[in-house]
């Protein structure tokens, strides 16, 4: 188990009880969400150690893992996300400026993005944690993924685009992790995270019921200006932040799940579109948020 003294990002001794929540998604542990008063980032207080989380991973229907699983809300996660792979692609392309070019996943999961990215012409690395889902992928579309452990050893300013679409939440070692995508990317290269937003419209209505809490798998959770403080200590810009305007159906009904509504579809399907359309009003109370990084240096013309 992992405790906090201290904020994990700024090191601040002001951190505080934010709100108790559960694994509601598979162990229906109870678990405490603390907050920084000095940088604003929220974390998943008392953790699981890195060696000992897999367990909150071994359901089978994990669908980020599982291309196969079944049930209506899984469903509709994979129709949403064939619509999110080819506005992912349009977005990478659109900010490198680039029809074709090197890209690095992290966290590439079952390998459909990259695999969609290798089929619009770039050359594409993957990098994923679970070996069932590596070993999917690379069967499945012959894309290259990597472990972990294998990161250190890629040549330095390799990439144009380093993507973590839903990633960086659950890194042990963000740090480490963010130190070497400075050191991967090319100097104008540009890095894509998407997380959820803690301050979201969502966020405030489900308070301990709402699925992007997703304890203990996520131990960080983000609003816009906590990633920029973060973005900042690490030698980055956000240099914009765009919307993942589908996340907030699936978080929606899986949050009325949660909290054990009657007719949770119904009622997720309902809000879902309520807390978009408020959204479009508001950026950074959006469900999810995709920052869009650049090197510190590297800024000037955006
Ligand atoms: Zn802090």
């Amino acid at each position: 188990m992992v405790h906090y003294n201290n904020c994990p990002f700024c090191r601040s001794e002001e951190i505080r009880h934010y709100l108790q929540t559960s694994d509601h998604f598979l162990t229906k542990e109870p678990f405490e969400i603390y907050e920084c008063t000095g940088c604003g980032t929220l974390f998943t207080q008392n953790h699981p150690e890195k060696g000992n989380s897999t367990r909150y991973y071994a359901a089978d229907d994990y669908i980020s893992h599982d291309d196969n699983a079944p049930g209506f809300v899984n469903s509709i996660y994979r129709i949403s996300r064939k619509i999110m792979l080819r506005n992912k692609k349009t977005l990478v392309q659109r900010l490198t400026a680039l029809k074709a070019g090197r890209l690095l996943d992290i966290g590439s999961g079952t390998g459909h993005f990259i695999s969609a990215m290798k089929n619009a012409g770039w050359s594409v690395k993957g990098v994923e944690v679970n070996d069932k889902a590596r070993d999917y992928s690379i069967s499945r579309f012959g894309v290259d993924v990597i472990s972990q452990e294998q990161i250190s050893a890629l040549p330095t300013s390799d990439f144009d685009c380093i993507t973590l679409w839903h990633v960086l939440e659950h890194l042990h070692e963000p740090f480490k992790y963010v130190s070497e995508i400075q050191r991967l990317l090319k100097p104008e290269g540009i890095c894509v995270a998407a997380l959820p937003n803690c301050d979201s419209y969502d966020a405030h209505h489900y308070r301990e019921f709402w699925a992007a809490w997703d304890v203990p798998r996520h131990l960080w959770h983000f609003n816009p200006a906590s990633f920029r403080s973060f973005a900042e200590s690490k030698g980055f810009t956000v240099i914009r932040m765009a919307r993942m305007p589908l996340d907030v159906f699936y978080i929606s009904v899986l949050s009325e799940k949660y909290k054990k509504s009657g007719f949770y579809l119904i009622n997720g399907i309902i809000k879902g579109p309520f807390f978009a359309c408020r959204a479009l009003f508001n950026l950074s109370a959006s469900s999810s948020l995709i920052y869009i990084l650049k090197k510190k240096d590297q800024q000037q013309g955006f």
